[in-house]
């Protein structure tokens, strides 16, 4: 099947992609990298009358280090990512730079890479996505623009449920920040696919900063957002592998997510150990 016939404007600035957004008439919608919304397009599962294409906006194309965090525009590419555009703005946080180029190269195919966006893949909310799972275990904030002004929206609050966001109609996700992790960052990030480039069924990201305190796991793949397993993380941080017990990953991934069958159970148990022993081989 091909698209519902609709109106594609590709605006230069920021400023003209929200006045379009809010301005357009009948039913608007952002473009990212069209790697989800294209195939929904085809599908006629949305049938826009008006496309706005963000791929030319300079604002959300930017990565430097601004108030303490490191600010990464929504626009950039997947394989930008993986690619190691991000390293000089990120020179502070060697292992930080790493874990984002790790992530990137593991999304699907080059080609989705290619077109597929940050801000793209963070608004289209798959339960299953690598973005998702990654920025809510660096504790993103999630930096929006709309015709109210711009707003910030902590990851752990910005997904709702799957592919249902914070994001307002109307709304343009410009721009993610994290946290100024300090050189000694370790991180862990595993998945499970059935086939190279697949969703994954299971996935799990860890990230330790020991002189900032910080101590997060993160597992996602669920029915909606990623959970947290902050005291599981909180253990292995304190006790190393001593901490991390067939028990403990159990009774954490039982608590997180109660109703799951026994062979989802013991696959996720494995993702989680295996993301653990990562982080700890790296201490
Ligand atoms: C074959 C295939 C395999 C894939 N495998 C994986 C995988 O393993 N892991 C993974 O994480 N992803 C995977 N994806 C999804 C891919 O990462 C997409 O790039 C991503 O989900 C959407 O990004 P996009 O930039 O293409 O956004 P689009 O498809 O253009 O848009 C997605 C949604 O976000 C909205 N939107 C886009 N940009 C903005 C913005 N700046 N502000 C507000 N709203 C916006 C759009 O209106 C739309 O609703 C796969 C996709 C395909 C086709």
């Amino acid at each position: 099947m091909k698209p519902a016939p609709f109106t594609y404007l590709r605006p230069q600035s920021l400023a003209d992609a929200v006045h379009l957004l809010n301005t357009g008439e009948g039913i608007v919608k952002p473009l990212g990298g069209g790697q989800s919304l294209g195939p929904m397009l085809n599908l006629r599962l949305v049938r826009p009358d008006l496309l706005i294409d963000l791929s030319r906006m300079d604002e959300t194309h930017t990565a430097e280090v601004r108030n303490d965090a490191f600010c990464i525009g929504g626009s950039f590419t997947h394989a930008e990512i993986e690619d190691g555009t991000l390293d000089k703005a990120l020179e502070a946080s060697p292992a930080l730079a790493a874990m984002l180029r790790h992530v990137a190269g593991t999304i699907a195919h080059r080609a989705v890479r290619n077109r597929g966006t940050l801000a793209g893949s963070l608004c289209h909310a798959d339960p299953a996505a690598d973005w998702v799972l990654a920025m809510t275990a660096l504790d993103a904030r999630l930096h929006c623009t709309g015709p109210r002004g711009p707003r910030t929206i902590p990851m752990v609050e910005f997904m709702s449920g799957a592919f249902t966001t914070a994001i307002e109609e109307g709304e343009v996700l410009t721009e993610v920040s994290l946290p100024c992790y300090s050189p000694a960052m370790r991180w862990g990030y595993t998945k499970f696919c059935r086939k190279t480039g697949d969703f994954a069924k299971a996935s799990c990201a860890v990230v330790f900063d020991a002189p900032r305190g910080v101590a997060r796991a993160v597992i996602g793949a669920l029915d909606g957002p990623p959970a947290l397993l902050a005291g599981l993380a909180a253990e292995v941080a304190r006790r190393g592998l001593a901490g991390l017990s067939a028990q403990a990953i159990h009774d954490a991934i039982a608590s997180a997510v109660p109703e799951e069958d026994a062979a989802d159970r013991q696959l996720r148990a494995t993702v989680v150990k295996r993301c653990f022993e990562q982080v700890l081989r790296a201490s």
